[in-house]
């Protein structure tokens, strides 16, 4: 039986005043002991979010990871070493604003998923379909490239210690949400070629589902065989609708 993991993503939101109030709200939530929960705030606040939720279950990640763990002479970037000092257990690689606006390769991608579990960093691995893509019936292929390219380059074994975030571009921020049909479809799909190269790694992989999950439509998608939990955006920017999100997910 896989634990479920409800993750939010707060992107390039937050103020420091923000974040207090977030972080302070999210630590009277009383979240199902059944699950996993992390939160990726602005790497600016780390520090600040890691101290406030001491104690609590919430997990801390990074949004973005440098290609290579040591420390080093590369402006701007932050070493998965340094993640884990200051008190990361999980990093997101290869969301797709980071694929499509900054163009991150799956070359890249390869080397950051390296770099975060070299440092003892859970990569999440995201992955997921334009609308062209879907509309030309290119889904599933497109999905399974993003995967392979991590398996070719790094090997299956290596997403014994990673979960894997199915999140259709279309549905990011939009509103629109995949139906839990059109969701266990892909997810199935994922599974089976993990099943493909190793079975024990395919049935113990947590798939998140990410995409304008809310409240409302969290219970059906996390009632799908193949659907592990959300990696959730916008919603999770508001400590009730993230806390009714995870007990959705802990039912
Ligand atoms: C995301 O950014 O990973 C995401 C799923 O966003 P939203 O929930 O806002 O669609």
């Amino acid at each position: 039986m896989r634990r479920k993991m409800v993750a939010g993503n707060w992107k390039m939101h937050g103020t420091g005043a923000s974040v207090d109030e977030l972080t302070k709200s999210l630590k009277v939530i009383d979240f199902p002991v059944n699950i996993d929960v992390a939160v990726f705030p602005p790497s600016l606040y780390i520090g600040k979010v890691v101290e406030a939720l001491r104690g609590t279950p919430v997990a801390v990640g990074a949004q973005n990871v440098a290609r290579q763990p040591e420390q080093g002479a590369l402006t701007g970037e932050i070493a998965s070493s340094q993640l884990v000092d200051a008190g990361c257990t999980l990093v997101l690689v290869g969301h797709s604003e980071r694929r499509q606006v900054l163009g991150e390769s799956d070359g890249e991608l390869c080397l950051k998923f390296a770099a975060a579990q070299q440092a003892g960093l859970v990569p999440v691995l995201c992955i997921g379909e334009t609308l062209q893509q879907r509309e030309a019936g290119e889904t599933l292929a497109v999905v399974g490239q993003q995967l392979t390219s991590i398996i070719d380059a790094l090997g299956i074994e290596v997403l014994k210690q990673a979960v894997i975030a199915y999140e259709p571009v279309w549905a990011i921020g939009t509103g629109l949400t995949a139906t839990p049909e059109q969701a266990q479809e892909v997810h199935a799909a994922i599974r089976a070629q993990l099943a493909a190269r190793n079975a024990e790694v395919a049935q113990g992989a947590r798939l998140l589902y990410g995409g304008s999950v809310k409240a409302a439509n969290a219970a059906d998608l996390f009632s799908m065989p193949d659907i592990d939990g959300g990696l959730i955006g916008g919603a999770s920017l508001n400590a009730d609708e993230f806390g009714a999100i995870c007990r959705a997910a802990g039912n």
